[in-house]
Formats: C-alpha cells, sequence, structure tokens
C-alpha cells in the first residue's frame, strides 16, 4: 500500500487530521475522544510540551499558554510589534519575533511543529502505523513568506509537506463542489474562532481558483465571546469596567461566555453560573438567545460589508444566477443568526451537509487522498474513465455513454441493417476515446440475430447500463420480435488503470486531427457507395428525359466522387459527395414523381 498522505488543517483557534482509511475520508480523535484539537500549546520548565485541551485547562491555572500562534506565522517582528498577544515576544536577531512561554523562546514556526507534531501522534496512534508525509491548509490570503512558514513547521514536526492548500479550496472539496460544472462559481464563508474569511471560488478543469478573497485576521468567534462576557459583566452592576479586570477574572467569564455561546446554538435560554468568582462573589445569570443575538450583531454585520465587497471583487452581479452554491466553514457558522445572514445575503440556503469546523481538515485528508492513490478507486468509480460504445459500419465507434458519466447510468439507440438480408448483427462493446473501433478497447461483443430484410429495414436496439458497482450490462433487442439478447460485462467498464486512462485520452488528442479525417472520409465514403448505384439505376429510368446539361454534370459529379474515393482526401470526398448529392436532386424528383405516375397507371388499368 501507498504511504498515509495525512490531511491537517492547521487552525487559528482549533486544528485537526484525518486520512483516507477504506476509500472515506475520515478526521482522527485523539485521546479524549475529540476530533477537534484546540491550537494551544503550553510548555513546562524542563521543556515538556502539551498541546491542545490539557494546555488550554493549565491556563485556566494561572499558566502561560500560546494560542492563535497562527497570526504570526511567517511575519516579521517589525510587522507584529504593535500586536497585543497571550504571551511576551520580542525580536530575535535575525528579525523574526520569539514568544516566551515558561522561560524559553519559541517562534511561532516551532510552536505550530509542536501542534503538527501532536497532530502526527494523534494520526499514528489511531492507525497504529507511522505516518510521515502530510497535506496543510492555510487561508487563501496567506504570502509565500506564510505558506513557508508553515511548510517548514511541517517539516520541523516531522512531516514531508507534499502540499499546501489554500482553506477555502479544502473546504470546497469537502463539500464535493468539484463535482459541479466547469466555470461554476462557489462561495466560500469561513468564521472561526479569531479570523473571518470569504472567498469566491471558480472551477476550471477540476481544479478551483480563487477569484476574490476578503476577510479579517480580527474577527470571529472570540468577537462574540468577548461581547457576550461584557455583556453579562454590565449586568452584575459591579460599577467596575471589564477592561479593568484582572487577567485570570477575564479568562474566566471569557470561558463561561463561549460555553453559553455554543449552547444557544441548540438552546433557546442558557443559564451562566460562576460560583465564588471572587470569595462570596458568584455570578448567576441566565441568557437568551436574542440578548446573544443583539450582542453579536456588530460582527456579522462587518462580515456582511465584507462578503458584498468580495463578490463585487469576483465580479457577482446577481447571486442567484451567477453563484452556484455556498457553503459555511468555521465552529461560528453553526450559530443560527450567522446561518441566516448567509443565507440572506447569498440568497439561498446554505450547504450544511458537512460539520462546519471539519471540513477544511476532510478536504486536506481528500487532497492528500487523491495525491496517495487511496482515494483514486472511489473516484474512479464514481464516473466512467473512459468513453463506451459500439462499432458501427465503416468500423466507427459510436458512443454511447462519454467519459466522465456518473454512474449509474443508461443510454441506448437504434442500429439497422448496413446489408439487405443480413441475418445478424455483431455488436461489439468498445471502450476508449478514439473514432475508429480498432484503435478502442474491446470490452466484449454479442451476435444479435434478426429476419433477413431489405437493407436498413432490420431494427436493433441497444442499451448499454452501469450498475452502482460499475457493472455494465449491455441489451441488444431485435425490434421486430421483441427478443432479447443480454450480455454483462464486469466492473472493467469503469475499473480501468489510471495510466492506461490517460495514455488512452493523450493518444486521442495526439491523433485527434487524423481520427476526424478518418471519420469524415469513412463517412462519407459509405453515404458514396449507398449514392453511385442509386444515381446509376435512376439514370437507367430517367435519363431520356433530362436536359443534357444536368445528366452532364451528374457524370462528371459521379466521376468526381470516383476520384475522390481513390484519393482517399476526406474533405475532397465530402464535397464530391455533397456535389452529387446536389446534382441529382431534381433527378430524385423525377424519378419520384414518375413512380408516383406508374402507381396511378397501374391502379387505373386494374
Ligand atoms: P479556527 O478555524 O479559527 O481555528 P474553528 O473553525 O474551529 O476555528 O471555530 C472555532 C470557533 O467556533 C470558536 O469561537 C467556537 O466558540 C465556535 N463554535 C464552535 N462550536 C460552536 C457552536 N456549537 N455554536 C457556536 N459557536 C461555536
Ligand atoms: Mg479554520
Amino acid at each position: 500500500m501507498a504511504d498515509d498522505i495525512i490531511g491537517i488543517d492547521l487552525g487559528t483557534t482549533n486544528s485537526a487530521v484525518g486520512v483516507v482509511e477504506s476509500g472515506f475520508p475520515i478526521l482522527l480523535a485523539g485521546e479524549d475522544g475529540s476530533r477537534i484539537v484546540p491550537s494551544a500549546v503550553w510548555v513546562g520548565q524542563d521543556g515538556d510540551v502539551e498541546v491542545g485541551k490539557s494546555a488550554l485547562r493549565r491556563r485556566g491555572a494561572g499558566a502561560q499558554v500560546a494560542t492563535s500562534i497562527k497570526r504570526f506565522m511567517g511575519r516579521r517582528y517589525a510587522e507584529v510589534a504593535d500586536e497585543d498577544f497571550c504571551v511576551p515576544f520580542k525580536e530575535q536577531q535575525d528579525g523574526v519575533p520569539a514568544f516566551e512561554l515558561n522561560g524559553g523562546d519559541y517562534t511561532a514556526v516551532q510552536i505550530s511543529a509542536e501542534i503538527l507534531k501532536h497532530l502526527k501522534q494523534v494520526a499514528e496512534t489511531q492507525l497504529e502505523r507511522s505516518v510521515s508525509k502530510a497535506v496543510i491548509t492555510v487561508p487563501a490570503y496567506f504570502n509565500d513568506a506564510q505558506r513557508n512558514a508553515t511548510k517548514q513547521a511541517g517539516e520541523l514536526a516531522g512531516l514531508e509537506v507534499m502540499r499546501i492548500v489554500s482553506e477555502p479550496t479544502a473546504a470546497a472539496l469537502a463539500y464535493g463542489l468539484d463535482k459541479l460544472g466547469e466555470k461554476s462559481r462557489v462561495a466560500v464563508y469561513d468564521l472561526g474562532g479569531g479570523t473571518f474569511d470569504i472567498s469566491v471560488l471558480e472551477l476550471h478543469e477540476g481544479v478551483f481558483q480563487v477569484l476574490a478573497t476578503a476577510g479579517d485576521t480580527r474577527l470571529g468567534g472570540d468577537d462574540i465571546d468577548e461581547a457576550l462576557a461584557q455583556w453579562c459583566w454590565s449586568q452584575l452592576d459591579t460599577g467596575e469596567s471589564f477592561d479593568n479586570l484582572a487577567n485570570q477574572e477575564r479568562q474566566r467569564l471569557l470561558d463561561e461566555a463561549k460555553l453559553v455561546k455554543e449552547k444557544l446554538t441548540e438552546a433557546d435560554r442558557v443559564g451562566l453560573s460562576i460560583p465564588f468568582f471572587r470569595e462570596n462573589f458568584h455570578v448567576s445569570l441566565e441568557i437568551t438567545r436574542d440578548t446573544l443575538e443583539r450582542v453579536m450583531r456588530p460582527v456579522i454585520a462587518k462580515t456582511e460589508g465584507l462578503c458584498r465587497r468580495v463578490l463585487a471583487d469576483a465580479g457577482i452581479k446577481d447571486v442567484e444566477v451567477d453563484l452556484n452554491a455556498v457553503v459555511l466553514v468555521g465552529g461560528s457558522t453553526r450559530i443560527p443568526a450567522v446561518r441566516d445572514l448567509v443565507g440572506r445575503v447569498f440568497r439561498r440556503e446554505p450547504d450544511s451537509s458537512q460539520h462546519p469546523d471539519e471540513a477544511v481538515a476532510i478536504g486536506a485528508v481528500i487532497q492528500g487522498g487523491v495525491m496517495s492513490g487511496a482515494l483514486r478507486d472511489m473516484v474512479l468509480l464514481d464516473v466512467t474513465p473512459l468513453s463506451l460504445g459500439i462499432e458501427t459500419f465503416g468500423g466507427l465507434m459510436n458512443v454511447l455513454i462519454p467519459r466522465n458519466t456518473t454512474i449509474p447510468c443508461k443510454a441506448g439507440e437504434m442500429f439497422t441493417n448496413a446489408i439487405a438480408n443480413q441475418e445478424m448483427m455483431r455488436v461489439r462493446v468498445l471502450q476508449g476515446e478514439r473514432e475508429m473501433a480498432r484503435d478502442n478497447w474491446e470490452l466484449g461483443s454479442v451476435d444479435v440475430s434478426f429476419d433477413p430484410a431489405p437493407k436498413g429495414q432490420a431494427r436493433v436496439g441497444v442499451q448499454f447500463s452501469i450498475d452502482e458497482n460499475g457493472i455494465l450490462e449491455v441489451l441488444a433487442r431485435d425490434v421486430s420480435t421483441g427478443k432479447d439478447t443480454v450480455l454483462e460485462i464486469n466492473s472493467a467498464a469503469v475499473d480501468v488503470d489510471d495510466s492506461d486512462v490517460e495514455k488512452m485520452v493523450s493518444e486521442s488528442v495526439d491523433y485527434a486531427f487524423e481520427d476526424m479525417a478518418e471519420r469524415i472520409f469513412t463517412e462519407a465514403r459509405l453515404k458514396a457507395e449507398e449514392l453511385l448505384p442509386a444515381v446509376e439505376m435512376g439514370l437507367a429510368q430517367v435519363q431520356d428525359v433530362m436536359e443534357p446539361a444536368e445528366l452532364e454534370e451528374i457524370r462528371s459529379a459521379e466521376a468526381a466522387v470516383r476520384a475522390a474515393l481513390e484519393g482517399r482526401e476526406p474533405n475532397p470526398l465530402k464535397a464530391a459527395v455533397q456535389r452529387l448529392d446536389k446534382a441529382t436532386e431534381h433527378m430524385a424528383a423525377v424519378l419520384v414523381e414518375k413512380a408516383m405516375e406508374e402507381a396511378l397507371m397501374r391502379k387505373l388499368g386494374e
């Protein structure tokens, strides 16, 4: 089996890791049973490290813990000197900020590497095998330095970073939007803990391109927590300002506000209580969803402004027409008021088929699975990798099911006998992209017998159907008797080696010109072979009554067709056949007239 490539969402607030197992992208849970790991890092006196919930718990107990380190990835001290942060930081000699954790200095890359090491460990414990390759996501707006810093963090964690994928692209993959048609446009609304991102993507040959992106690196669930905590504090009428509270007190209120906020996603009212907030002071409040919605309104109003800007930047005039989907990403989009806003701005029900806080990680997993080959089988079973059809007159390929058709599927066509008194037709089932039957692969054949009939009179219906397991059933029916012949072809119709598919498709491109020329020639030749004897027969009947000039043109057109047949050039033959067709138009009308006259005479004579 190929090496696993794990997918990682290295988020500002939360991170997650997963892998493709048995063809399905899944996220892996840590020891605490949670698939979401807070992006929090604590370092102990002797350099031991804790990541995730346990690190956050230590903050509750007053320890210094690094959270939201992603803000500093790939940024110089000079750029961030004014920002406040949860731990002190200073400028290193190389101009990179260093963060102080328990007396030691760590860069943003080193702290992020600890989160990645932890995620790698989670994966290895769950999978019971070692992993060394990863796909990691970054925000769409991350510049080169920020992407490189993320890559470095991966390498420091012992991971070979196979690809850096932008978060909206990953989310769109998770929602399966790559299955939408070419040029489809989708919006990804991502409201996380500390950041807001809104992007419009456009699909080009299965790959998403970012048309426009906007956001706010200081806007998210944290702001809602803060607004709610402030409101709660104001309700207590202490006369003290929230901003002047001791750090630990503030943090307790914020933590409780966050819990209440999350509960209010489901409940209409929730109690907040912090016993012994201060010696004899217990905090106890009841908060309704209405209150939450009121205090968070400024936050979602800001996202609305950014959405409108990005839609304008992406050239989207009418969201109902120019946009194919909108998806929700980030834990804060679980909040009903946020969903309502997105529905209003984008004028549609947002897709909520994925967990919003897991979608980015799932997308990274899918990307990793495609790259490692773990997802190939699944992807290939979804659609027909190559066209399926049958051979028709002249050795041409007649496609019934084009390549990339989603299965299960069904298609049929009617065929007639090319030769008078033919008693049998061979249905050769072909797979491939070439115009001539002989250049495609034969999957099987079946003989359909029917009663002898004049040319073009016997009719055989052929139907292809592929079930969800990729089994192709070919049914051929003699229309006059209703007799069916059935041929079953195993999963060969959809199960084709990737490299063979590639070879077939690239050959069809390489030979496109020659193939097309041969098809045009063959079609024109079949027409010529039908036309020439018919013209001869017609002339024998009516040439006495025709103008000499017309006769001459027919003769010369006939000669041109014969010459073009010899010449084997497709376009001259096509032109010659068309000329003969035109030259005989009047003769054909005369023939019809004559036949009708004769029929009438017979009638009268009877
Ligand atoms: P990020 O992408 O910033 O790392 P996430 O997408 O995991 O973060 O979002 C984290 C935010 O989502 C936090 O502010 C958290 O409170 C919020 N959140 C998570 N679950 C819920 C919920 N059920 N209701 C409201 N907010 C939630
Ligand atoms: Mg995120």
